[in-house]
């Protein structure tokens, strides 16, 4: 077994250094936050992930997991390492690869003294970044040349954040783009310890890079139609939902991704999408699908605002309660969450915000410190002329609504749950 060594201890690069614990390597995270290390070390996760705090604590007890700022330390002790840093949007929309930059120099420079080794990108990057920016960095900064001295894969993570320990043992497939033979083989060992029947694609980079934004925009320009079809349902008198199941049943479709609602939030579809959008046009096609499946999804917050806007005007509201903060269930993220544009809004029509979500409140505290959180869902509904339910947490579907107004942002309740119900596909 090889030790492996993961530059970044966010979602990618912790839930992996975890899970490859678990399958039996040895394997050091890097971060420069010292204190996102020092709560990992101390066993805590610094994000909600099912399972993950618990199967923390055992690696950690195993001798086999540690966290780390130095990064010469991990890269000494491993012969594969993993970039996993965070790829975010420009203003523009283009990617900013200012940390993978970074990280690339840093790791070049560790690679001075080192025997062979092998880099493995699982940062999303636009098609060509590895081969054209990556490893003239890693060779600048070793001073050692790929294929020789070092090996490069780009391998992207599809975890999906929420059931992201249970993707990481239960891959759909496994993409191993490789610079040269001799680094696609050595992924392929440290990839051995998942099942055989998990189905493995060796291409070339830049292939694999495309191969990830492909599906992200895929997921969207799903999450999209199904948003377009509940709009004109709605509109109908038709109920958008049972509509995409009816669709989502033909065996043709997959159910995932079908629903229609608030549309897709979270630090990375979004983001994906307008990175390729810019990265065609930097080479002249003007992608029509990609900037119509962002344009559906900005309009599906707009949609619920205007309910919402329509709704406190015509009863002269007075208190709004939110139920639902992070971006999807299950998760403690707010990065591309609609309720901050929700708030926002809100924060500019006199009312008062009581909010609850069972994740996240720290970080829309630091957003929005004037809100009244609340320690349970019930709080809110019992303190509230309306509800606004924006997060599809189990929990919200069993509450009381009695008596009170719902706009219901992702299909949580039934209509008779509570006095008035308006939803946005449905
Ligand atoms: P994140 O923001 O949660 O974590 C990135 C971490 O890297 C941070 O903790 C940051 O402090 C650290 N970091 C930055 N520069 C560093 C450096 N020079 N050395 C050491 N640590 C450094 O990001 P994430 O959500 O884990 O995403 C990482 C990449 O994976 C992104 O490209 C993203 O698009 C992609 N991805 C994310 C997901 C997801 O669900 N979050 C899924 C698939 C792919």
């Amino acid at each position: 077994m090889k030790n492996l060594s993961f530059i970044g201890a966010g979602y990618v690069g912790l839930c992996n250094g975890v899970g490859f614990t678990i399958l039996g390597y040895k394997v050091t995270v890097v971060d420069i936050d010292e204190e996102k290390v020092r709560i990992i070390n101390s066993g805590l996760s610094p994000i909600y992930e099912e399972g993950l705090e618990k199967s923390l604590k055992d690696v950690l007890n195993s001798g086999l997991f540690k966290a780390t700022t130095i990064i010469q330390d991990a890269i000494d002790n491993s012969e594969v390492t993993f970039l996993c840093v965070q790829t975010p949007q420009r203003s523009n929309g283009s990617i900013d690869l200012k940390y993978v930059i970074k990280a690339a120099k840093e790791i070049g420079k560790c690679l001075r003294n080192k025997n062979w080794h092998l880099v493995v990108i699982k940062s999303t990057v636009v098609p060509s970044t590895t081969e054209e920016k990556i490893i003239p960095i890693l060779e600048k900064y070793s001073g050692k040349s790929v294929g020789e001295d070092f090996g490069v894969c780009n391998s992207p993570e599809f975890l999906s954040e929420g059931d992201a320990l249970n993707n990481f043992f239960n891959p759909d497939r496994i993409i191993i783009g490789e610079y040269d033979e001799k680094s696609g083989n050595l992924l392929e060992e440290v990839y051995s310890c998942f099942d055989k029947k998990i189905p493995r694609l060796i291409v070339d980079m830049k292939t694999a890079e495309m191969i990830k934004y492909a599906s992200n925009a895929f997921i969207g320009m799903k999450i999209s139609f199904a948003n377009e079809i509940g709009n004109i349902s709605k509109l109908l008198g038709i109920d958008g939902r049972k509509v995409m199941d009816g669709v989502g049943l033909d065996h043709r479709f997959s159910r995932y991704f079908n629903q229609p609602g608030l549309g897709f939030g979270g630090p990375c579809i979004k983001k994906d999408i307008l990175a390729l959008i810019n990265e065609a046009r930097s080479r002249g096609y003007d992608s029509r699908i990609l900037k119509n499946i962002i344009e559906i999804n900005n309009m599906q917050t707009d949609i619920l605002l205007q309910l919402i806007k329509i709704k406190i005007r015509d009863n002269k509201f007075k208190t709004v309660g939110i139920l639902g903060l992070s971006y999807k269930e299950n998760v403690s993220d707010i990065r591309g969450s609609s309720s901050i544009k929700i708030i926002s809004e809100l924060n500019n029509m006199n009312v008062n915000i009581l909010a609850y979500d069972p994740k996240v409140e720290e970080n829309m505290r630091k957003l929005f410190p004037k809100i009244d959180y609340k320690l349970s869902g019930q709080e809110v509904i019992d303190n509230s002329d309306l509800i606004i339910i924006l997060t599809k947490w189990m929990e919200f579907s069993e509450l009381n609504y009695t008596n009170k107004s719902v706009i219901d942002g992702k299909g949580v309740i039934s209509k008779e749950k509570c006095k008035e119900y308006e939803g946005i596909c449905w």
